[in-house]
């Protein structure tokens, strides 16, 4: 994003979806648009270093429960995410792990861990 340059972006903090324009300044970013500190807060991340949580499955060798849900425990710079997904795809789960439990632990040295969200491989389904 360049000086002068303006973007609009949706806040997705909370379920009020707020339509935040970020301005770039001399004096810095102006974010408009939020209803709440959240919204500045998510502005400027956004335009800075995006991130996000990413929710996703991977394979597992049950045959009754061919993929099991998970999700980064934490956010992860968005543009990791691609990079995540092909490691991911790489691995099976092998053992009966309940929700909580960590499938992977720092993935690609990013600082967090792949955390189970499903208990179905230890439910019987
Ligand atoms: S700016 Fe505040 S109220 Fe609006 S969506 Fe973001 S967190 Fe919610």
């Amino acid at each position: 994003m360049n000086r002068d340059e303006r973007k609009v972006l949706t806040c997705i903090v909370c379920p009020n979806g707020c339509r935040l324009t970020v301005e770039k300044t001399a004096e810095g970013l102006k974010i408009t648009g939020n209803q709440c500190k959240r919204g500045i807060a998510f502005g400027e991340a956004e335009i800075t270093h995006p991130t996000r949580t990413l929710t996703t499955t991977v394979r597992t060798v049950f045959p009754e429960a061919p993929v099991l849900p998970v999700r980064t425990r934490g956010e992860i710079p968005k543009d990791k995410i691609e990079a995540v997904m092909a490691f991911l795809n790489t691995i099976t789960i092998t053992e009966p792990l309940g929700i909580g439990a960590v499938a992977a632990e720092n993935v690609l040295g990013l600082g967090q861990d792949l955390i189970v969200t499903s208990d179905m491989l230890v439910s019987g389904l």
